[in-house]
């Protein structure tokens, strides 16, 4: 970046002017929007007619007249026609290269996440990709999030049924919890899988009924029979998959990403990336404490807060897992007790067979840490997934380095474990300039709350969960009254705490439109509000993924909002933001992205 122009702001522009009356052909703006609401996300319902770009830089912001000053012979002049410029979005939370491999497979993801309502839809969308890509015979199909509960049918595609789709290629489908995964007879032959196979330990081939035939749902540790058949993929195909889903995020508006979880084999795709230049927006990672080695937390240490287009920017601890999985750590039973036959997923991320899919081999060795599995009692409240000696231990590593932490808490009961951790650590000297991060906060209490305010510790809530999985908090996971104060986002405002806002994709899709919505109308889907007293306003959630998202990132200097100085990193939308009905914020389209002035959506514009 050319510092000169950061410091070449507008009133250094206007100065110039009046002292010389013409402007140096380098002074000149590169690009020159106008014409449409410039909504510069300083303050609520700031809005400017013009912003010029010149380097990658914003140069000017304000009245038309005198941002055209900067007019030169070759400055573009971008008529914005009507619609919206703001800041480009910034990922408080996600995990791209999960994401990624989801995008590089066929989307299962039942509705209304996806499109996905019975087994004639997941045939009809196999068939589709094999039609439009053509593979060579005896290539794999790959597809992911299909969920055997959300099918018409309540039960898992077979063999039979995904034979109907080929014969020719083995297909393999991931379940949405990444803990079955149904084959057809092609895939089941490469790996080997037949009547006689027997079930290894902790995992099962189904059969069919009445005989010893495997049906093709593989469950738990028998996915691991497939991963001796599956190809690795080559390095030049990952990273063509990573840069695919990059492109998809700045497709969504996204100028700013995040990998919150990386293990050995991510972090060494991201660097790869980088260094063959083909991350098209920026990614901060945050290495999972599970398998971060010294040489790791030593990079960490020496470049988590230089801005970069990839850069390490703390660690990732992950105290328990998912409410919807009965796997979050909780201060009182859930509501409704899990039921015999209930799932209980050990954690959302990814499982070995879909690390390799995506990474190859070399990712085996670093998957997350297996889980006990817990024993379900009457007063069932889900259980952690780190001792408080470890949090304590890595809280106080990252303190002593001065890095952030990003803490994944979804109970309160691991909120708790994460606060008393705190205690320990800091006594009576919170460290609010690092920024530490709570990744989830969803069940966060008062008491809670005011902890956390006092300690500068920053919640990042997960909005997403009140509309997808809203009814069903109210009515089975938190009962009516823990429910209605999910993702706390009113009462952490209210103590004049900042907060960010995020998707966790892959867990619910990338669209940052949904999760504003979602913390603005507080709507399940089902039409109810939940929740009313925690929604916030328009601006206080575009902020949250715009302003307070890049201070998250220690980047307010230069991303978040549209003003002199800063990287012309934006979005244009179909409507303003801040002036649309807010129950039709899901509906605004993101109709161009601009990173550094480039525009990297779509492709090729008009
Ligand atoms: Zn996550």
């Amino acid at each position: 970046m050319n510092t000169r122009n950061i410091a070449l702001g507008m009133l250094a522009a206007t100065a110039l002017l009046t002292e010389s009356n013409t402007v140096a052909a380098d002074d000149f703006a590169d690009a020159i929007y106008f014409g449409g609401p410039i909504v510069t996300m300083i303050r609520d319902d700031d809005r400017v007619e013009a912003l010029a770009v010149r380097d990658g830089i914003v140069i000017a912001s304000g009245e038309k007249a005198t941002v055209l000053s900067l007019r030169g012979p070759t400055t573009k002049m971008l008529d914005l026609q009507g619609r919206a410029l703001m800041p480009g979005f910034i990922d408080a939370h996600s995990h791209v290269v999960q994401q990624a491999l989801k995008f590089s497979v066929v989307n299962l993801d039942p509705y209304p996440i996806g499109d996905v309502k019975t087994i004639a839809d997941i045939q009809r969308k196999l068939r589709a990709r094999i039609e439009e890509t053509k593979p060579e015979p005896g290539k794999w199909v790959f597809g992911w999030g299909y969920d055997d509960t959300a099918l018409e049918e309540m039960r898992h595609p077979t063999r039979k049924d995904l034979d109907a789709v080929s014969t020719e290629h083995p297909i393999l489908l991931m379940h949405i919890s990444s803990h079955l995964m149904s084959a057809n007879s092609k895939a089941l032959e490469l790996a080997g899988i037949s009547a006689e196979t027997p079930d290894p330990e902790g995992g099962k081939i189904q059969r069919t009924r009445g005989g010893n035939e495997p049906n093709g749902v593989l469950e738990e540790k028998a996915m691991g029979f497939m991963l001796g058949a599956l190809p690795s993929p080559t390095p030049e195909r990952s990273l063509e998959m990573l840069e695919y889903g990059l492109r998809k995020y700045a497709e969504a508006g996204i100028t700013t990403a995040q990998e919150g979880g990386a293990v050995p084999g991510m972090l060494k795709l991201l660097e790869r990336g980088d260094e063959a230049g083909v991350l098209p927006i920026d990614v901060v990672s945050y290495p999972v404490f599970a398998t971060l080695d010294d040489a790791t937390f030593a990079r960490v240490a020496a470049g988590w807060s230089t801005p970069a287009r990839y850069r390490m920017g703390g660690i990732k601890l992950v105290l328990d897992g998912s409410i919807q999985g009965y796997t979050a750590y909780l201060s009182k039973p859930y509501h409704v007790q899990p039921g015999a036959g209930t799932e209980v997923e050990a954690d959302s991320c990814g499982s070995d067979v879909g690390m390799k899919m995506v990474l190859g081999g070399d990712a085996m060795d670093a998957v997350y840490e297996a889980h006990e599995a817990p024993v379900l009692e009457d007063d069932y409240r889900g259980y952690p997934n780190m001792t408080l000696e470890e949090v304590v231990k890595w809280v106080r590593a990252a303190d002593e380095a001065g890095i952030p932490f990003l803490a994944h808490t979804n109970g309160d009961a691991a909120t708790d474990t994460l606060i008393e951790a705190v205690k320990q650590v800091r006594k009576d000297r919170p460290r609010p300039e690092l920024r530490s991060v709570i990744i989830h906060a969803q069940t966060m209490r008062e008491d809670q709350l005011n902890f956390a305010a006092n300690q500068g510790l920053v919640p990042s809530f997960f909005p997403i969960h009140v509309q997808f999985w809203g009814d069903r908090h109210r009515d089975i996971f938190l009962g009516p009254e823990r429910a209605a104060r999910i993702d706390p986002a009113r009462s952490a405002l209210d103590r004049g705490m900042k907060i960010t806002l995020h998707h966790d994709a892959p867990v619910a899709g990338i669209d940052i439109l949904n999760v504003v919505s979602a913390a603005v109308n507080r709507r399940t889907t089902s039409g109810k509000l939940l929740g009313p007293k925690e929604a916030i306003t328009p601006y206080e959630a575009f902020r949250a993924v715009t302003k307070d998202a890049a201070w998250q990132y220690f980047e307010e200097h230069r991303k978040g909002t549209l003003e002199a100085g800063k990287l012309a990193d934006m979005v244009i939308l179909s409507e303003d933001p801040l002036a649309i009905d807010p129950m039709k914020i899901d509906q605004i389209e993101v109709l161009q992205t601009i990173k550094e002035g480039k525009t990297i959506y779509p492709a090729n514009p008009g």
